[in-house]
C-alpha cells in the first residue's frame, strides 16, 4: 500500500497561483480534505509564509491555527528550509527552536526539514527540537544531478537523517528531473540501508513524473506527494485522483475512495477560477528544457526576466551556458531557494559585465566563506582566491556564528508596539522589513483580478513596468524602468557609459546602503555603496582612491545599469 500526501493547500498553489490563495478559499474545505485518509496535508511553511504578510495581510499563525482547527485525523504538514525556516538566509539557534515550538503549538504535526546544500547541520536543530515536541520529522534530500551526486552520497545524508531520528525521509525533487529508472535505484537502496519511511515529492515540469511515480511504487516508495486534479500538472505536482485511479487494484494501491475526491475536485475547480489571472501560461507547458539544463523551470523564465530588465535579452544563450560553470565553480549545490537564486544571479552578472566574477554579490561571498554550509564539492580555489582572497572559510556551522536574536527583537517590538504575542516577535524576528508593516496594521490585501478584468486592462492601459517574478515558487517584486536613454552603440564597447571619476552601477537595482559621505577619502576597493537587485546585495566599490566629490543617490532610490552613483576624484 502506497499513501498520499496532499499538496494543494501549500505546495500546489505555490507553484501555480503565486502562492496567493487566501487562508478564506481552505478552511471551507478542509474538513472534506480531511476525510480523505491522506498520509498528510501539506498546508503550511516554504513561501506561505511570506505571501501572507507581504501580500495577503494575513497572520500566518492564525491560518495555521484555523486549518488545524479542521482536521481532526490528517497530520498537517509544513516545509522548513532548515536554519533558514521560511526564510533566506541562517536564522540564529533561539530563533528557529521558538519557530519550531511556536509551529508545533499551532498545529504543523509534520515537519519537513531541508537544506539546500544537503548539508545535515543546518538541518539539526530544527530536527532535534522538532523531536523534542513529539512531532514527526521528516529529513529531506535535496535531489539533484551533478558529477559529485550519486546513489551512494544520497544514501549516506539519509543515514546521518535516520541516526538524527528522523521519522520519514523525503526525495524532493524540486525541479522534477528525477528518472523512473534512478528514482527506482533511489528507493530501492534507501529501502535496503535505512528502516526510514520513504517519501517521494516531485514536480511535473519535466513530464516524466509520472512515470518516476510508479517506478518509485515497484521500488517500494511508502508515500507520494500529490495535488488534487485542478491544482496539478505543470510546475506542480502529479493528480491525487489519477495516482488513485492508476494504482488502484494493484498491491500498491492507496485505498482512498474516489468519489470523496471528487467534491474536493469540484472545490478546487471554483478555486482555480477564481485565481486564474494568476496562473502563467508558461507553469502549465511541459518544460523539456529542464532536462537540458537540469535548471528548475521557474529559473529559467526567471531568467529571460532578468535579461529584459537589463535590457540584455540577446545573452540568453550566454547566460544558459554560464550557469553551469558557476554551479560547479560553486560546488554543485542544488538548485533550490536560495542557492537557485544566488547561481542564476551570478551567471547573469557574468554575462553582463563582461568579465567573470567582476561583480559578486554578497551572497557568492557568503556561501564561498562557507557561511551557506558545506558545499557538496569543494569550490573553485581560483574564483575563491579573486572573490575572496586569503581569507580562510569557516569550517563550522554557520549558525554557530550567529548570536541569539528572540530578546533583541522583543525588545526592539515592543518598543515600537508591535507585539501582541511570542509569534509576532518571531514574524518580526524572520522578515524585520516586512514584518513591521504589517504588525502596524498597515499592510493591505492584494487585489485579486478576475481572469476576465486582467486582459482588459492590460489592453487598456500602458506597457506595465511592475511584475512579480516567480523563482521555484518564491516570488520577488521588479520594477522596470524604461531605459531609452541607453545607447546602443555603447554596447559594442561594454554595456556602461564611462564617466570620469564617476561610480556606476552595473545592475538595475536599488541602492541599499551608502557608506560614504561627501569629502570622505576612499581608497580603490573600498565599499563605498551597497545595491540590491533581485534580494542579492552587490557591493559597489572605489575604482582608484580619491575623495568623494559628489553622491547622487540616496538609499532606497532605484537606478539603472550605467547610472552614475557617485564621483569620487
Ligand atoms: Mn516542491
Amino acid at each position: 500500500m502506497v499513501q498520499l500526501m496532499e499538496t494543494a493547500l501549500r505546495d500546489a498553489h505555490q507553484s501555480l497561483l503565486a502562492t496567493r490563495m487566501r487562508t478564506r478559499d481552505m478552511t471551507p474545505i478542509a474538513e472534506e480534505m480531511d476525510k480523505v485518509g491522506y498520509f498528510a496535508i501539506e498546508a503550511w511553511g516554504g513561501a506561505t509564509f511570506d505571501s501572507c504578510i507581504r501580500y495577503l495581510n494575513e497572520d500566518p499563525w492564525e491560518r495555521l491555527r484555523s486549518i488545524k482547527e479542521k482536521l481532526s485525523r490528517t497530520p498537517l504538514q509544513m516545509l522548513v528550509r532548515g536554519q533558514n525556516l521560511v526564510g533566506y538566509k541562517h536564522y540564529p539557534d533561539d530563533i528557529v527552536t521558538k519557530f519550531i515550538e511556536k509551529s508545533y503549538e499551532n498545529g504543523v504535526d509534520n515537519f519537513r526539514v531541508f537544506d539546500a546544500l544537503n548539508d545535515v547541520r543546518n538541518m539539526e536543530q530544527c530536527i532535534k527540537v522538532a523531536k523534542q515536541q513529539g512531532a514527526h520529522v521528516q529529513g529531506t534530500l535535496s535531489y539533484t544531478i551533478s558529477p559529485v551526486h550519486n546513489v551512494d552520497t544520497f544514501v549516506e545524508i539519509a543515514k546521518e537523517l535516520e541516526a538524527l531520528e528522523c521519522d520519514s525521509l523525503a526525495i524532493k525533487d524540486m525541479a522534477g528531473l528525477i528518472t523512473p529508472a534512478s528514482v527506482y535505484e533511489l528507493v530501492s537502496r534507501l529501502k535496503e540501508e535505512t528502516d526510514l519511511l520513504i517519501d517521494l515529492h516531485s514536480h511535473c515540469t519535466s513530464g516524466m513524473t509520472p512515470v518516476s511515480y510508479y517506478a518509485a511504487c515497484q521500488a517500494g516508495v511508502d508515500i507520494l506527494d500529490t495535488a488534487i486534479s485542478p491544482l496539478a500538472w505543470g510546475t506542480s505536482q502529479p493528480p491525487t485522483e489519477s495516482i488513485v485511479a492508476a494504482l488502484q487494484g494493484t498491491e500498491f494501491d492507496t485505498g482512498l475512495d474516489l468519489k470523496v475526491l471528487n467534491q474536493i475536485k469540484k472545490y478546487f475547480e471554483d478555486i482555480r477560477e477564481k485565481y486564474g489571472s494568476l496562473i502563467d501560461p508558461i507553469s502549465e507547458r511541459i518544460d523539456t528544457d529542464v532536462l537540458l539544463y537540469q535548471i528548475p523551470g521557474g529559473m529559467l523564465s526567471n531568467l529571460i526576466s532578468q535579461l529584459k530588465e537589463q535590457n540584455a535579452l540577446d545573452r540568453y544563450n550566454d547566460v544558459l551556458d554560464e550557469m553551469p560553470r558557476v554551479r560547479a565553480d560553486m560546488g554543485y549545490p542544488p538548485l533550490v531557494t536560495p542557492t537557485s537564486q544566488i547561481v542564476g544571479i551570478q551567471s547573469v552578472m557574468n554575462v553582463l559585465s563582461g568579465e567573470r566574477y567582476k561583480t559578486v554579490s554578497n551572497e557568492v561571498k557568503e556561501y564561498m566563506k562557507g557561511n551557506y554550509g558545506r558545499s557538496p564539492a569543494p569550490v573553485n580555489s581560483e574564483i575563491y582566491k579573486k572573490i575572496i582572497g586569503d581569507e580562510e572559510p569557516i569550517e563550522c556551522r554557520p549558525a554557530d556564528l550567529l548570536e541569539p536574536e528572540f530578546d533583541k527583537f522583543k525588545k526592539e517590538g515592543e518598543a515600537e508596539g508591535l507585539i501582541k504575542c511570542e509569534e509576532d516577535v518571531i514574524t518580526l524576528a524572520l522578515y524585520p522589513a516586512v514584518a513591521k508593516k504589517f504588525l502596524k496594521g498597515e499592510a493591505q490585501e492584494e487585489e485579486l483580478l478576475p481572469a476576465q478584468q486582467l486582459v482588459e486592462s492590460n489592453q487598456l492601459s500602458a506597457i506595465p513596468t511592475e511584475y512579480a517574478v516567480e523563482v521555484d515558487g518564491d516570488v520577488f517584486d521588479v520594477k522596470i524602468i524604461p531605459t531609452g536613454f541607453m545607447e546602443i552603440e555603447e554596447t559594442e564597447k561594454g554595456p556602461f557609459t564611462p564617466v570620469e571619476g564617476g561610480i556606476t552601477s552595473s545592475m538595475q537595482g536599488m541602492v541599499l546602503k551608502i557608506k560614504v559621505n561627501v569629502g570622505d577619502k576612499v581608497t580603490k576597493g573600498s565599499v563605498v555603496a551597497v545595491l540590491e537587485a533581485m534580494k542579492m546585495e552587490n557591493d559597489i566599490q572605489a575604482e582608484s582612491d580619491g575623495v568623494v566629490e559628489e553622491i547622487f543617490v540616496s538609499e532606497g532610490d532605484t537606478v539603472n545599469a550605467g547610472d552614475t552613483l557617485m564621483v569620487i576624484k
